[in-house]
């Protein structure tokens, strides 16, 4: 085997060429999506609605959000299509930030990005339709709203993500930026009030709710329990190593090998697995994020994987011969991501809509995604001014570590992508 040296060139070198072949294929596309731009009417022609055909996109996240864009754009410009995009939320929940607005305070309206009409401004007027809603059912050929009425579509485009029952740090838990907001400060308040602090799972957000809790707070207990003998451990032993290096020196105390029955919390104890009791007047569950896939549980069973993931064709169409106008992309499709991330969902929003233009245009799929290692270098905070990202292809692995100097973290960064104005709430997307 070569020296470690050695393998972390190369390694770089394989980190380069992947990023050249995602830029590659991403322009390729954008250049044959500018060409239909440039060719098509500017302008949407009068055609008798009953001919309409509707492109459906359910939920407005990394993949959904960043897939309706690309069909805003793409889409033929003739009025044949309708984009109707269907979410629940007032505004975009910015996931990444939210570990840290359980612990920091005064910054958590960031993490509610507003879904604004300019981030379609490349559509046609009138091309796209927002539905403030939840979808409830599919079928063959339209999908059910929460408030009952029915909406059919000729393509249908599934990035309902993932859910957590525990609510934070991973999702919110409510559907209204007012509620959201509500919800971190009674978070910050609970952390605030503890002294003993228990947090069950160490993945990325059991570990960044832990670091930055213990150095907001380094007179308070904050212990993190792990079922396996090392936090992060879906990723490569130099990220395990500098994460768990990371808690040690900050003082979170760390019981690894152990699982915590939830229910056991009682306000002052917590019983782990094995009948050992923690004292905690604060528990956090970072355990247990599912695939929302249950839309399709009915309708296409055999596509649900055991892990309860979508499963799908390179060309992102759902696993399921009976519905080939299906597209499902993001942290709901079985791609096996060992970290699933909003550049796989964005690489595969591309994609999906792309082929549903194609099809649109009566030309076959053409694109598929293929999961790559680079897909998921991984940047994870470790403490309120730290952070390490991570690129391993599964043998060798390079690790960096930064200074952060913004507390919000990428928070203006994200709304500029989203289109909007860092920090000005225009409100909820008009209707
Ligand atoms: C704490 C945390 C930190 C993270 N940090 C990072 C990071 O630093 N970098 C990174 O790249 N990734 C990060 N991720 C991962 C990233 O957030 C996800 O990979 C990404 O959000 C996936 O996007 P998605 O659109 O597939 O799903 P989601 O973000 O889960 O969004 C799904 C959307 O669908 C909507 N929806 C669900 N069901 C329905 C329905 N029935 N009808 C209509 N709409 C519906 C939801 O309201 C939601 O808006 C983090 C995740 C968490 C939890």
């Amino acid at each position: 085997m070569a020296p470690k040296c050695v393998q972390k060139a190369i390694l770089l070198a394989k980190l380069v060429a992947y990023g050249f072949r995602v830029l590659f294929s991403g322009a390729n596309r954008a250049l044959w999506a500018k060409s239909f731009a440039l060719t098509a009417p500017a302008t949407i022609q009068p055609i008798d609605a009953s001919e309409v055909k509707n492109v459906v996109v359910v939920g407005a996240a990394f993949a959904g959000y960043f897939a309706a864009r690309s069909l805003a754009a793409t889409l033929p410009r003739d009025g044949r299509y309708r984009l109707i995009i269907i979410e629940p939320n007032s505004h975009f929940n910015f996931t990444w930030v939210l570990p840290r607005f359980c612990v920091v305070e005064g910054h958590e309206h960031k993490a509610f990005i507003p879904y604004t009409p300019d981030f379609f401004a490349q559509a046609p007027p009138g091309m796209v339709q927002w539905v403030r809603d939840r979808v409830v059912s599919v079928g063959k050929h339209s999908v059910v709203l929460r408030d009952g009425d029915e909406i059919a579509y000729e393509y249908l485009l599934i990035a309902t993500g993932s859910t957590v029952a525990n609510g934070l740090p991973s999702r919110v838990g409510s559907e209204s930026r007012e509620n959201g907001i509500a919800i971190l400060q009674a978070t910050q308040a609970r952390i605030k009030a503890a002294s003993r602090v228990v947090i069950a799972g160490g993945g990325a957000a059991g570990v960044e709710l832990a670091t930055d809790a213990k150095e907001r707070y380094p007179e308070k207990s904050i212990t993190l329990v792990h079922s396996r003998q090392s936090v992060m451990h879906r990723f490569g032993p130099e990220l395990q190593k500098g994460a768990m290096d990371a808690l040690r020196q900050l003082g979170v105390d760390l019981i690894l090998g152990e699982k915590v029955d939830p229910e056991s919390a009682d306000g002052k104890f917590i019983t782990l697995a094995s009948g050992r009791q923690v004292e905690c007047d604060c528990f956090f569950n970072c355990t247990g994020q599912k695939p929302a896939s249950g839309l399709m549980a009915d309708i296409a069973p055999g596509a649900i994987a055991p892990s309860g993931h979508i499963r799908v064709k390179p060309t992102l169409q759902i696993d399921d011969d009976s519905l080939p106008n299906v597209f499902v992309c993001g942290d709901v499709a079985d791609v096996q991501a060992v970290n699933p991330n909003s550049r796989i969902a964005g690489r595969q929003a591309e994609i999906a809509a792309d082929n549903i233009v194609l099809a649109a245009r009566g030309k076959p799929f053409a694109y598929t995604y293929k999961p790559e290692w680079g897909d998921e270098v991984i940047k994870l905070t470790v403490g309120l001014n730290r952070s390490i990202t991570d690129i391993w292809d599964g043998q060798a692995e390079l690790m960096f570590t930064h200074q952060e100097a913004d507390p919000a973290l990428m928070c203006g960064r994200a709304w500029q992508s989203l289109g909007a104005k860092p920090f000005e709430d225009t409100g909820d997307y008009p209707r």
